[in-house]
């Protein structure tokens, strides 16, 4: 047994003893079960875990091989009504590093890396923190009550230095990977921004859709929003890291 399978079966083991009853622990056990018995094939192979009308808990294109997250309670209606678009603005990359990163700061969140890879290491149906102070129309204050979070690795808002740009730990940025705003526009708060990369982009127009589409009765469009909208002047992501502002995300998404 490698050392991948034996956390497994730790997981299943935890689930077993801490979780017994709960429906998607046992979702949980049998998708883990599933790969331990079906190594080869990918979660969309394997049998659904949404027999029975049952929404899925977990994205079948995410990895999930990593160290849960604490998450502090379960959504009110069993499932996010929206998400939050984040970048991590940190240094970390790789899904593990930004998976250990979540869990060593007590937070909860979707991990998208450089190369469009995303992470899961929390239930759908169970909420933790990752907006912080903010608020939004209808849904009151602290959102990550009722959002789910997307970290996007990047290192966001950028300074410039004589003629070119470094991340705020002083890495020069390649002028091809930088956006610039020139003045405010919708969230895009004005300044130089390290621009997600295309998979990223990508990714996260997989998983929305996704998202809606598991739970089209909950999820909404009209949630999907920013940090930096929830969290104005506190917070700037996504910002001109997001090739396009918010709510022209919002309307393609609803287009698409
Ligand atoms: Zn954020």
């Amino acid at each position: 047994m490698n050392a991948a399978e034996k956390e497994q079966l730790f997981t299943i083991r935890w689930y077993v003893r801490e979780k017994w009853g709960e429906e998607s622990s046992k979702a949980e056990v049998l998708d883990l079960l599933g790969g331990l018995l079906e190594p080869g094939a990918t979660p969309q192979d394997r049998p659904s875990v949404s027999k029975g009308g049952q929404k899925l808990l977990w994205c079948p294109f995410a990895e999930r091989n990593f160290k849960k997250s604490r998450t502090a309670g379960s959504y009110a209606k069993g499932y996010p009504l929206g998400a939050i678009v984040h970048f991590t603005a940190g240094r970390r990359s790789g899904l593990e590093a930004g998976m250990n990163e979540q869990v060593e700061n007590g937070y909860t969140y979707f991990v998208i890396d450089k190369d469009g890879n995303i992470g899961q290491n929390f239930s759908l149906d169970s909420w933790g923190s990752h907006a912080g102070q903010s608020t939004w129309p209808g849904l009151g204050d602290r959102v990550s009550d009722d959002l789910v979070g997307i970290e996007i690795q990047c290192a966001g808002m950028l300074e410039k230095s004589g003629s070119v740009y470094k991340t705020w730990y002083g890495e020069t940025v390649p002028a091809s990977d930088v956006r610039t705003v020139a003045a405010q526009t919708a969230n895009q708060e004005a300044g130089a921004y390290q621009k997600y990369t295309a998979a990223q982009e990508d990714a996260l127009i997989r998983l929305l859709p996704w998202l809606r589409e598991n739970n089209p009765d909950v999820f909404s469009y009209d949630y999907v929003l920013g940090h930096d909208e929830v969290s104005p002047r506190r917070k700037n992501d996504p910002g001109g890291s997001l090739s396009m502002t918010m709510p022209a995300l919002r309307k393609k998404l609803k287009g698409a």
